[in-house]
């Protein structure tokens, strides 16, 4: 990590919102449903799909929840008139799943089943390890109900092979990233890149193995690989899977996949709460200002 990135970090809290905006703002589409919107048809254009995530979470009002819910309907609702590739992603906590686990499903409940009415698909990120049980959960409540949910799973955790019996008893849509997003104890995660590495590969093939559609969430071309070498290995069409990445991150590597005829969906972050996410980002990824310094000067996403 460059002295640069070491200091931006330590004086993370101090430094005036306007100017975490400027390193923010390759990262999220701005702060308005308008620049989502504009962003996936970008993208849509470029062959390539998205999905959309208004930023929030650890919602501790019950007010801000419904406000959630009412946002990711709009969002729905643009998609439709705008005729956008694009689906949604959410974080339980969004939807109250800190404040109660009844609150959370009723809100998210109403999400699908509208999301339902446009043939759209939600999918519930999955969060901190605290969460984890409340959002599995919510998945296997909301699946026996509706085909157009689907869920996360991170391979840092220690328990996520546990987890994989259920996600292919429900034929589940399981997105499969590496986590090592929130800091968790050393009894919950594994702690560094190298078993994590290992375990990655291990959820994409026992998940296309028991019929799932996977979505494999990496910048890691090496992850990248060991997804093409499971895919090729069972024999599963483009149909059968696809990439996602994140907005603002290696539009080559995206423009490489793609140009190679596979499915790619990028997580396109909107929305006012954009300074949390920002900060929990670069704290992940302190790569993250440096790389954003190289190129503040040249071009944003394309
Ligand atoms: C679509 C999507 C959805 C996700 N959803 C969740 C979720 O629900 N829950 C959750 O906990 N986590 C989620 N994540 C985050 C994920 O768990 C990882 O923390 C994150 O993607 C980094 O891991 P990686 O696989 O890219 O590998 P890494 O090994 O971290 O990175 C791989 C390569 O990408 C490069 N890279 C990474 N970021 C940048 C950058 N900003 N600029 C330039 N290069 C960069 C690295 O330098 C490295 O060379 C999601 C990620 C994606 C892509």
């Amino acid at each position: 990590m460059g002295i640069f990135s070491n200091l931006f970090i330590y004086g993370m809290h101090a430094i005036p919102k306007p100017i975490v905006y400027v390193f923010a703002r390759r990262y999220i589409a701005g702060t308005e449903l308008n620049d989502g919107i504009k962003v996936v048809k970008g993208l849509n254009r470029r062959n390539v799909c998205a999905t959309l995530d208004v930023l929030g979470e650890s919602v501790t009002e019950e007010k801000k929840t419904r406000d959630a819910l009412e946002e990711y309907k709009k969002a729905l609702d643009a998609i439709e008139e705008e005729g956008l590739d694009s689906n949604i992603s959410i974080k339980p906590t969004h939807f109250g799943l800190g404040i109660s686990y009844e609150l959370c499903y009723e809100n998210v409940y109403e999400l699908v089943n509208y999301a339902k009415r446009y043939n759209n698909f939600v999918r519930l990120d999955i969060e901190d390890s605290p969460y984890i049980d409340g959002t599995f959960k919510l998945y296997r409540e909301l699946r026996k109900k509706f085909d157009n949910v689907g869920t996360a799973v991170q391979a840092y955790i220690r328990r996520v092979i546990s987890d994989l019996d259920m996600l292919v008893d429900y034929k589940a849509n399981v997105r499969v990233c590496k986590g090592l997003t929130y800091p968790e104890p050393r009894s919950i995660a594994y702690q560094t890149k190298r078993e994590v590495d290992k375990i990655y590969p291990y959820l994409i093939e026992k998940l296309l193995r028991g019929g799932c559609y996977v979505a494999s969430a990496t910048h890691d071309e090496l992850m990248i690989a060991e997804t093409l070498r499971v895919v090729d290995i069972l024999g599963i069409k483009n149909d059968g899977f696809e990439f996602q990445m994140l907005y603002g991150v290696d539009s080559e590597l995206r423009d490489i996949l793609v140009n190679m005829g596979y499915k790619m969906r990028i997580y396109v972050p909107f929305g006012r709460e954009w300074h949390a996410y920002s900060m929990r980002r670069f704290r992940k990824n302190p790569r993250m200002i440096n790389y954003v310094f190289s190129t503040i000067f040249t071009r944003y996403e394309k």
